[in-house]
């Protein structure tokens, strides 16, 4: 069975994580796709970054009832500072298939992944599944080296020029944040006041 990984901060989850991800989806043909909220940074709430448990709750509210989906606690519960080669680790732990196991991302973070920790370890992990994402040139791509790139799948996606930065922004200042976010997602950051400081 393909199981897609979405790693993300999710700091809120949104519309343009699910559009990729699904997009992945039904691309590749994966029957799983299992969100993965990252955990707190260890250094005292670095850059600002919500408490996972809202980050994790936000992103089970956005993907309850969708049958091929789930959220993992795999990078929350862990006490070290997390990795997506360990994530990619632990699945492949669970008895999931190298062949079977794909790693999605925008291509802002594709693009980034040469400083990710031990980034070389990667592609023997995983396929790599990168959507287009506004304002990246695809033809960076190319800049990668040449053994990410022969594990790497690029896609096409509807483009959605929308970030949780944008988000946590036009919250603070009490613009609307609907349709940007699942409706549940909106109600929870409104309840919880989370980006009003
Ligand atoms: P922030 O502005 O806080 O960095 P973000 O919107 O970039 O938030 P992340 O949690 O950093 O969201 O991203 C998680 C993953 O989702 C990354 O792989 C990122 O490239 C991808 N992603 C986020 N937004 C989009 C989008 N609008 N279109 C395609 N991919 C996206
Ligand atoms: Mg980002």
């Amino acid at each position: 069975m393909k199981i897609g990984i979405m790693g993300g901060t999710f700091d809120p989850i949104h519309y343009g994580h699910l559009l990729a991800a699904e997009e992945a989806r039904i691309n590749l043909g994966i029957e799983r796709l299992i969100f993965v909220p990252t955990g707190d940074p260890p250094y005292k709430r670095g850059n600002n970054i919500t408490p996972a448990e809202d980050r994790y709750a936000m992103t089970l509210l956005a993907t309850a009832g969708v049958i091929e989906y789930s959220v993992s606690r795999i990078e929350i519960d862990r006490k070290e500072p997390t990795h997506t080669v360990d994530t990619l680790r632990e699945f492949l732990a669970s008895g999931i298939k190298t062949e079977d196991l794909y790693f999605i991302t925008g291509l802002d973070a594709m693009l980034s992944i040469t400083s990710w920790f031990e980034y070389e370890k990667i592609p023997d992990l995983c396929t790599l599944v990168t959507a287009r994402r506004p304002g990246y040139p695809v033809d960076e791509i190319e800049t990668l080296p040449k053994f990410i790139r022969d594990k790497l799948k690029y896609i096409e996606i509807p483009q959605f020029a929308i970030s949780s930065t944008e988000i946590r922004e036009r919250s603070r200042l009490g613009k609307g944040i609907r349709f940007l976010v699942p409706h549940l997602v909106e109600i929870y950051i409104e309840s919880n006041k989370l980006y009003k400081i």
